[in-house]
């Protein structure tokens, strides 16, 4: 049976594109633990420059972080005002939807995460993300002691700034899709590569001007249901 859908793969980023009441996940965490904004500045500043590698630069933070006695708890406490982004329950219900009757029919349709956010951060806002997403790539944060309380390590993605394109290209390969046939929704810098290589690229609360000239659609209203009619 012929796949009707336009697009056969569409991909999301997380923090300020599916995760709302945040820019970047590390950022806000750092600003709720109070670590130290002189560090974390010029740790950022060294991976622009290249001088750290972006695994290096996650193991620098959660140093700062435990620094200021971050726990399981504090952490998870931090992310206590993240929320989904308005209108992003029902897109992602709707494509659920689309994607089992797809299924039913014979065909496929498939929804990834590519993004540099933090696993506690995706099951706060959408614990049973599982549920909707065929593919997620992301950071994983490592907790450990009798009560799960140590932050001890990060299982850092290989896949965020312009790496996230490879995770569009690693999907594309493994379920023989075509570029042209992917969806690609993010709202900064980091989404920039991967948006360019997208067939079709959506900025979508956009921050970045950039990411707004390169996009195929810029979606001003701050509801993801509006990337709908662009999709479906
Ligand atoms: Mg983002």
């Amino acid at each position: 049976m012929k796949n009707n859908l336009k697009y056969k793969l569409i991909c999301f980023d997380l923090d300020g594109t599916i995760i709302d009441e945040t820019i970047f996940i590390w950022q806000t965490l750092h600003d709720a633990l109070g670590s130290d904004k002189v560090r974390r500045k010029k740790y950022a500043q060294d991976f622009v420059d290249k001088k750290i590698t972006y695994r290096q630069w996650a193991e620098h933070d959660l140093e700062l972080w435990r620094e200021v006695g971050a726990t399981r708890s504090k952490m998870l406490d931090a992310t206590k005002g993240l929320i989904l982004m308005p209108g992003a329950l029902e897109t992602l219900n709707e494509l659920k939807r689309l994607k089992e009757k797809a299924k039913k029919e014979g065909n496929f349709f498939k929804l990834a995460i590519i993004s540099g956010s933090l696993n506690i951060a995706l099951e706060k806002v959408l614990p049973n993300y599982k549920d909707y997403f065929d593919d997620v790539y992301i950071n994983h944060l490592i907790f450990d002691g009798k009560d799960g309380e140590n932050l001890v390590g990060i299982k850092t993605t290989a896949f965020d700034f312009e790496n996230k394109a490879d995770a569009l290209k690693e999907i594309v390969a493994r379920e023989n899709i075509p570029l042209g046939e992917c969806v690609f929704i993010g709202d900064h810098d980091n989404d920039i590569h991967v948006a360019e290589i997208a067939g079709l690229s959506i900025a979508f609360n956009c921050k970045s001007e950039r990411l707004a000239q390169i996009a195929d659609i810029v979606i001003e209203k701050k509801d993801l249901r509006e990337i709908l009619k662009y999709i479906l």
